[in-house]
């Protein structure tokens, strides 16, 4: 090869071509350096056929800089970054720059020097250095990231280094992972577990395309039944890729993979330090990692010898990225097994429509795990709070409160579900009527009491709540309206003060320790009430939690978009699994303003199967997926004008076609996103529409000023 073209990482620009040097080689994959303009830039080398760019001649070709010491990037995973690009409508150097998620792991093997207390105090106390010594106490990391940690600056912390407080130690960047064994320990298999894990088995063993829908009722052994699938991996010394939805929620996965393989998976997710990224990203490029456990963002990641892809928890909204490359995991997941030529396992107890109908078609074979013997599913009761009504300003009817005292009596656990984080999702002023409101979003601030700030929720704007009303001046005027999780939990301290109680939250389990330490506390017995969003949802396995209170079912429905009843379906029958999950039986008490609506009554019947059979004739009727399809096009400007006026334009210009309805512009529901005004597109297609390409056609034929973004979001889940 003496010349190249490569996918360099700045979306803007094409594939440009290179020369290769004299003695340099390089390989289609291959990751490279090379000069664009004064600068360097990233690039990996393409198969020139299958990347139109202009010709350049011979003479006027720049040479390549040079080869970075990783292993090229696998035809199979260059073919799968193609697809994803194509069927995302997004750039290949944007999907491509995924696979390249650590900048560190790109320099080739290297030491780094890390910090760590020594024990030792410093001349003088300031109350900074008093916060990062107690903060960093067992941390080990760089200077940046224990000054990140400890909430202080880098410069407090080299004043500390200097001092003898914290000494250097010299790491291996790259030190190998503990070694997983197929056989560390024996599982315990029910007939149904057996007989659906050796088919996993088989299929890995193989080797060939294979896409399984686990479905099997919360409890009834999901994890052990894949994880033979990967015990067989391990012994055709592949690597296996698991998908979680909740990276902060995998303490317990972890423990359970150790117990059966007798060493810790690798982890990939968005919050791990720069150097465990980079070793996660070596071990994985070199085939070391012999298990990744990650978020969505793992899936693109240059394994070196994929052998099995699990997604734990398919039906994940989570496993749809909604900024950037707007990709569905799942969906990339099937893809990737395609490409890889290996058997991907989707596991849900309650599936998404979509994966369910592609087992009814035949596409995806369906292993089906009853319910464990001995373990009886949950009673299941609604409340109806228009007959029931709690006491004024409280939230809990009384049968639930009476049996939340029942529990607290026996010793026994409960768990109170609102998907609400925070006090109360909305304050204003009893004098004025002021509602406090994001200056950057079409959002109300959410209180958060523990904390004491007014947060949205959107962009992460905040405030502290005034003591006045900031329109009137009144004093002692601001209202907290409707619920969150804080004040349900301030709810049940009031009405017994001797419950024990832990709120769960992305806000109180934002560590992975925390998370442990939570789990840990409720294992032993020392928690009576749990209150929480979605993050109890699943997961965890407590033997004396019998007792699950949907706070208010209705949530989810409202004002929602047509997969609303498919997730409240979901997050309500996944919550109520929780419940009598050891020997002693489960009750589930599900308060709603509309016990007559498909959705409560199938829950309350536990009739999964009509709620999925009335779901997909609605579907089918709506020309939704996935009898149909969806692309949503977002066009947003920092001015309101230019925004509307940008999809006014290619409202104008849309397309006329017999399998593609186009609805819109109109404003978005969130009219104002991040300082951004926002406006809408709808396209609803008939599956054999090419749509993606009416896209590419539609919007390439138009140009917009500078500041106009449009997104394009195929197969999109929020519809905000
Ligand atoms: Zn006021
Ligand atoms: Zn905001």
């Amino acid at each position: 090869m003496n010349r190249a073209r490569l996918v360099i990482f700045n979306a803007a620009l094409g594939p440009l071509d290179y020369r290769v040097p004299q003695g340099m080689e390089v390989v289609p994959g291959s990751v490279v350096v090379a000069p664009l303009g004064p600068r360097q830039i990233v690039g990996i080398v393409w198969e020139a056929e299958r990347l139109p760019a202009t010709e350049v001649p011979e003479a006027r070709l720049r040479p390549l800089i040079e080869v970075l010491p990783v292993p090229p990037l696998r035809a199979e995973l260059r073919r799968l970054l193609e697809w994803t690009a194509d069927y995302y409508c997004a750039s290949l150097a944007s999907v491509a720059r995924m696979v390249l998620a650590s900048g560190g792991a790109l320099r080739g093997p290297s030491t780094t020097i890390e910090y760590r207390l020594t024990g030792g105090l410093p001349e003088r106390m300031t109350p900074q250095r008093l916060a990062a010594i107690e903060a960093l106490e067992g941390e080990q990391a760089t200077i940046r990231e224990l000054a990140g940690i400890a909430g202080v600056s880098e410069g407090v912390l080299r004043g500390l280094v200097n001092q003898g407080v914290f000494e250097p130690v010299e790491v291996d960047c790259d030190r190998p992972y503990p070694r997983a064994e197929a056989d560390s320990a024996q599982p315990i298999l029910t007939p149904a577990q057996a007989e659906a894990a050796d088919r996993l088995v088989t299929s890995v063993r193989d080797g060939a395309f294979a896409p399984f829908l686990l479905d099997g009722v919360t409890g009834s052994g999901k994890t052990e039944t894949y994880f033979e699938a990967i015990a067989q991996s391990l012994r055709n010394s592949r690597q296996t890729l698991v998908l979680l939805p909740e990276i902060a929620l995998t303490e317990a996965f972890l423990r359970r993979f150790e117990e059966r393989f007798g060493a810790a998976p690798v982890v990939w997710h968005s919050s791990l330090k720069s150097t465990e990224r980079r070793r996660a990203w070596r071990a994985i490029a070199s085939g070391d990692a012999q298990v990744v456990v990650g978020a969505r963002s793992a899936l693109f990641l240059p394994y070196a010898q994929l052998g099995l892809i699990v997604v734990d928890e398919a039906h994940e909204t989570s496993f749809k990225q909604d900024d950037g490359v707007r990709y569905n995991a799942r969906d990339v997941a099937v893809m990737r097994a395609r490409f890889e030529h290996i058997p991907v396992v989707l596991a849900s107890a309650t599936p998404a429509l979509e994966s369910l109908q592609m087992a009814e078609s035949g596409v995806y074979e369906k292993l089906l795990l009853p319910s464990r013997f001995g373990t009886e599913l949950p009673t299941i009761d609604t409340l109806d709070l228009t007959q029931e009504k709690p006491e004024r300003g409280r939230w809990l009817a009384p049968r639930l409160v009476q049996a939340l005292r029942d529990r607290l009596a026996r010793g026994e656990q409960s768990l109170l579900f609102l998907n609400r984080r925070g006090y109360a999702p909305l304050t204003l002023c009893r004098s004025c009527g002021f509602r406090f409101k994001c200056p950057h979003c079409s959002a109300w601030l959410v209180e958060h009491r523990l904390s004491r700030r007014l947060a949205c929720h959107h962009c992460g704007h905040e405030t502290t709540p005034p003591a006045n009303c900031p329109e009137c001046g009144e004093p002692d005027c601001l209202v907290a309206c409707g619920p969150g999780v804080e004040r349900i939990a301030h709810e049940v301290e009031e009405l017994m003060p001797e419950a024990r109680l832990a709120i769960v939250t992305s806000d109180t389990l934002n560590s992975p320790d925390k998370a442990a330490q939570f789990i840990a506390e409720a294992e032993a017995g020392l928690i009576d009430v749990i209150v929480g969003t979605q993050l109890v949802t699943k997961g965890f396995h407590f033997p004396e939690l019998t007792l699950v209170g949907v706070v208010d079912a209705d949530l989810g429905l409202e004002g929602g978009d047509l997969r609303a009843a498919e997730r409240t379906y979901q997050q309500i029958a996944q919550v109520a699994g929780r419940a009598g999950r050891g020997a002693k039986p489960g009750e589930v008490l599900i308060q709603t303003r509309h016990p007559d609506a498909p959705v409560i009554v199938a829950l309350a019947a536990g009739d999964r199967d009509s709620f999925y059979a009335v779901e997909t004739e609605a579907r089918r009727d709506a020309g939704a997926p996935p009898f149909g399809r969806w692309a949503a096009l977002i066009v947003s400007s920092e001015t309101e004008a230019e925004a509307r006026e940008a999809a006014n334009r290619i409202g104008a210009t849309r397309p006329q076609l017999a399998d593609v309805m186009i609805l819109g512009p109109a404003p978005a529901p969130m009219a104002m996103l991040r300082g951004r005004y926002r406006y809408r597109l709808l396209l609803n297609a008939r599956r054999s529409a090419e749509v993606q390409q009416v896209i590419r056609d539609w919007l390439g034929a138009l140009s917009f000023p500078q500041g106009v973004r449009v997104a394009i979001d195929i197969d999109p889940y929020s519809f905000v």
